[in-house]
């Protein structure tokens, strides 16, 4: 059973992640974009981690719904409403459970992430977070490192394409030969999870 404390782990070893890989992440987003995807993420996960410090939500629906408010009133840029929509939505088809199944989990993210899908019109092929999270919202059906290793495959596979949606898209053929920063993103963020769930006793 996933409890508070394993998606509290989760947004915390993200972070962590997010801090180590902030400058990666802002150099992919210079050659396709406008150079912030890592500093808007560090400034949102930064904000996370500190009202979870705070605060203590009762269940992992509330984990979620807290971090995605926060990501969604301070990260700006396209990535913000789009991430924090994608842990407010599976929060909140988590409900008010106090502890929920690996199975329960994977349903409200496939939720999470179909609502992105909506927000931003994208889908897979279009060289977005949706090409990591996908696949990874799939695989989470099998295990949680399978959810990573398909996130990290999703996001290598962006290279090739061309954008069609956000910032990057403005390039057209241009944005062709580039990783995309938001699937490099969502591929941290599904490695948080594997390494949170490795963590769990
Ligand atoms: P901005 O583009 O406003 O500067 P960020 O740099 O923080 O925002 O995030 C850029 C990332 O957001 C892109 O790499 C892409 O993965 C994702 N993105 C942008 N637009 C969309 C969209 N419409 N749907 C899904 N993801 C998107
Ligand atoms: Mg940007």
């Amino acid at each position: 059973m996933l409890d508070s404390d394993f998606f509290r782990r989760w947004l915390t070893v993200a972070a962590a992640m997010v801090e180590r890989e902030a400058g990666r992440l802002t150099e992919l987003d210079s050659a396709i974009g406008d150079a912030d995807h890592g500093s808007n993420l560090q400034r949102g996960f930064r904000s996370v981690t500190a009202e979870l410090e705070k605060e203590s939500p009762a269940g992992p629906g509330a984990v979620l719904v807290l971090a995605g408010r926060r990501l969604i009133s301070t990260v700006g840029g396209a990535s913000g409403p789009l991430y924090g929509t994608l842990l407010r939505r599976t929060g909140k088809a988590l409900g008010d459970a106090t502890e929920v199944t690996p199975g329960e989990f994977t349903e409200a993210l496939r939720a999470g992430v179909a609502a992105v899908a909506q927000l931003g019109g994208a889908k897979a092929g279009d060289k977005t977070m949706l090409d990591a999270l996908e696949p990874a919202a799939e695989a989470l059906g099998t295990s949680f490192s399978a959810a990573a290793e398909a996130a990290e495959k999703g996001a290598l596979a962006t290279v090739p394409l061309q954008a069609r949606k956000g910032r990057a898209s403005y390039l057209g053929e241009r944005s062709i030969g580039h990783q995309d920063p938001g699937a490099t993103s969502s591929a941290l963020l599904m490695a948080a999870l594997a390494e949170a769930a490795e963590a769990t006793p």
